[in-house]
């Protein structure tokens, strides 16, 4: 079977992003157009739709113009209310037609913006997403009469559904005698995260646990700043680890027991470890993830099968290569969002959260010494404004056209297990360069190599 064949292809959308549709509030986004995707995924998506929404401010404004479009259109709506976006995606996975979840994911307090589901839980695809954009644009959708408007309904314990399916995908109490931080960001992982690992026997403290659309304690973005207060409490309360969520919880990001953060590449390569050594088959990632995880999986018998940069392509060809009878183990990006296949098919941070537990249980070891087992890594992330990005990437492309190169997004340079990935920003007019490499001088060696022909071509 030829796996480049199967390899999700990119294409352009207008609204939507990688991960939805995302702007300030008041500028880009308002309930006007939330309406206007409420109808538009109505006339796409009939039938029973579940609509959730994270902790912002600007939520309940959004969410009730979405579900207006929707009930418009005939749809059923059935009201989630606060949750994580992966908890709305395993809820809809199990019981409806589709699903929108209003949502700003890491962005700050000011942004929110609409991630759309399909009944099957993913992200909705680039070929669906255009077609939805169109149907948003056009102002002449008809609305129903009186007879056929939809009915809508509150479901806000949907949510232990969620919380019950990724317990039980351990067994026993694997948390048993340890000790656990857990800082939702005030997001809504205040709901289910700690349960989770409660449920699972750990001793869990929080911080930032009130969820709270100001965001007092920190950003949604999980950063080194913000996760301060994490680290102290992690230390001081001789925790076992310390997790931390996005402001839609389904990224999960580590402190050690010293408070000391994990690396997002690290923590992908380590819970790839962990499920290596129990199942064999391919593991799934996006080509900007760095090659220690194909050196772990590589070590305990397994591949990696490499996407587009963004969850959604992941997801995807999780689906499609199992659909052709691979064994997909794990996916996910190296930026905390981890795909558990057993349990559903995006992004998971209270699953990941569980599986680090679990991990732990596993080892006996501490998450600090674990880390050190790691094949270690030089990475590099620059950016340079251009305009002209994939013109530099075509002629990059023909200059290096001798050597290894990879183009399922963007150009990839690979020398052994040393690689450039080079790549034009779809939102901003600029390039990507990232690096990832065996040591330092042969990464920085590349790097001035690659931004040298970068910087001739411009
Ligand atoms: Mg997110």
């Amino acid at each position: 079977m030829d796996l480049t064949k199967m390899t999700i292809k990119k294409m352009q959308k207008r609204l939507f992003g990688t991960n939805g549709v995302r702007g300030v509030i008041g500028k880009e986004i308002t309930p006007d157009l939330a309406l206007h995707i409420g109808k538009a995924l109505g006339t796409m998506r009939p039938g029973r739709i579940a609509v959730g929404m994270d902790t912002r401010t600007s939520g309940p404004a959004l969410s009730n113009a979405l579900k207006a479009g929707l009930l418009a259109m005939g749809c059923d709506v059935v009201d989630c209310g606060i949750l994580p976006t992966p908890a709305l995606q395993y809820i809809v996975k199990e019981h409806f037609d589709g699903g929108a979840m209003i949502t700003a994911s890491h962005n700050p307090p000011e942004y929110n913006g609409v991630k759309i589901i399909e009944p099957d839980g993913t992200e909705m695809g680039d070929e669906e997403t255009i077609r939805l954009e169109e149907l948003i644009d056009d102002r002449t959708l008809p609305t129903k009469t009186w007879e056929d408007v939809g009915t809508e309904e509150a479901a806000p314990r949907l949510i232990d559904e969620y919380v019950r399916a990724i317990v039980n995908q351990f067994e026993g109490k694997p948390g048993k005698g340890m000790t656990v931080v857990v800082d939702p960001g005030s997001g809504p992982a205040c709901q289910t995260t700690p349960a989770i690992l409660q449920a699972l026997g750990c001793r869990v403290l929080t911080i930032n646990g009130i969820m709270d659309g100001t965001f007092p304690g920190r950003l949604p973005e999980p950063s080194l700043e913000g996760l301060k207060g994490l680290a102290a409490l992690v230390v001081s309360s001789k925790a076992a680890f310390g997790v931390a969520h996005d402001g839609d919880a389904d990224r999960a990001v580590f402190v050690d027991e010293n408070g000391s953060f994990i690396e997002e590449n690290q923590e992908f390569s380590l819970i790839a470890q962990h499920i290596c050594r129990s199942q064999k088959g391919t593991i799934v990632t996006p080509v900007s993830t760095s090659q220690m995880a194909e050196l772990v999986a590589q070590k305990e018998g397994c591949s990696v099968q490499y996407t587009p940069v963004g969850s959604i392509y992941v997801a995807r060809t999780m689906r499609e290569l199992i659909a052709s009878g691979k064994p997909v183990i794990f996916g996910g990006e190296g930026n905390g969002g981890l795909i558990f296949p057993d349990h559903q098919f995006c992004r998971d941070g209270g699953m990941t959260a569980a599986m680090m537990v679990s991990l732990l249980s596993a080892t006996g070891q501490s998450l600090s010494s674990l880390v050190t087992t790691l094949p270690q890594r030089h990475m590099i992330k620059d950016k340079i404004s251009t305009p002209h990005g994939a013109q530099i990437i075509e002629k990059l492309t023909r200059q290096y056209a001798k050597e290894s190169i990879d183009r399922t997004d963007g150009l990839k340079i690979k020398r052994e297990n040393t690689w450039a990935l080079i790549r034009a920003s779809g939102t901003e007019p600029l390039i990507r360069i990232m690096v990832d490499a065996d040591d330092e001088k042969s990464g920085l060696a590349l790097y001035k190599e690659i931004k040298k022909q970068v910087l001739e071509i411009l």
